[in-house]
């Protein structure tokens, strides 16, 4: 496959999704069966689930803590890292992924657009205490923590189902300004990123010239929109997708 020719004016916006992590270890959403790690996804990403039962939610993301510290950032990662330190402020990497893998492999600017796994924050959308670092992993509803202003429980800084993703002011800015959009590993079906391919087709409905570009194991739901689909693993095809010039 030949890569993508870009100098350090190009404005690339690349989105992530599970697939980049599959190789370092951490499992992707869809399963077989449409369970998450065997869970249904409404108990323990969503805020029904958590009203429900705060003690299963905070035991499921205990357990991606301690999943996601034994796991390595893969090839994939490295690679983004390398294309940040080419383009600078001209990289735009936004991931769906609340691990924190990217950080890992290098990346300085990140933008989690589905929170993350190591910060919590007050459950009280009202309170003002910001989010904060949280390795902890919670064993019981007893080990749940209260926030020091306003003593509602502590929850993880994650975005659940129904809740409005992080950032989406600078995204949207993002999507309009890149001349590259490359989404790796996302299966599509997940609202609102799998529709940012949608803004780089209506830019070139309008006559405008980005790119677009898939990189997975798979075609995504929304393939169709894409001007060119790769298939592959992530950590195979990522390091060889730019030719930085
Ligand atoms: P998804 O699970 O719906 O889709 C993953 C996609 O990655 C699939 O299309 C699959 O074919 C592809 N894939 C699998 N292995 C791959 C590989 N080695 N290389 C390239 N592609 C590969 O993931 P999504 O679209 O990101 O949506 C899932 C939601 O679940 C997101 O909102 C995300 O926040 C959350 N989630 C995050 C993590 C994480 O942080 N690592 C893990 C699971 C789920």
């Amino acid at each position: 496959m030949t890569p993508i020719r870009i100098d350090q004016a190009t404005k690339v916006f690349v989105l992530t999704g599970a697939g980049i992590s599959a190789e370092s270890g951490i499992a992707t959403f869809r399963d077989q069966n449409g369970l998450w790690e065997q869970h249904r996804v409404e108990d323990v990403a969503s805020p029904e689930g958590w009203d429900r039962d705060a003690e299963t939610v905070w035991r499921f993301y205990s357990q991606r803590r301690a999943q996601a510290l034994q796991c390595k950032p893969n090839a994939a990662h490295v690679a983004l890292a390398r294309l940040e330190e080419f383009l600078g402020d001209n990289l735009f990497l936004c991931t769906q992924n609340v691990d924190a893998l990217h950080e890992g492999g290098g990346s300085k600017r990140v933008v989690h657009m589905h929170g993350e796994l190591f910060r919590s924050r007050c459950e009280n959308d009202e309170c003002e205490q910001p989010s904060f670092v949280d390795t902890k992993l919670y064993e019981s509803a007893a080990h749940i923590g209260r926030c020091s202003a306003c003593a509602s429980r502590v929850r993880p800084d994650i975005v659940w189902f129904g809740e409005m993703p992080m950032h989406m002011l600078n995204i949207k800015r993002a999507l309009r300004d890149c001349d590259l959009f490359v989404t790796i590993g996302s299966s599509g079906a997940v609202y609102p990123a799998a529709g940012f391919v949608n803004e780089i087709a209506y830019r070139r409905s309008n006559g405008e010239t980005p790119k677009s570009v898939y990189v997975g194991l798979e075609r995504p739901e929304n393939a169709s929109r894409f001007g060119e689909c790769r298939i592959g693993k992530a950590g195979e095809i990522v390091p060889g997708l730019f030719d930085l010039v």
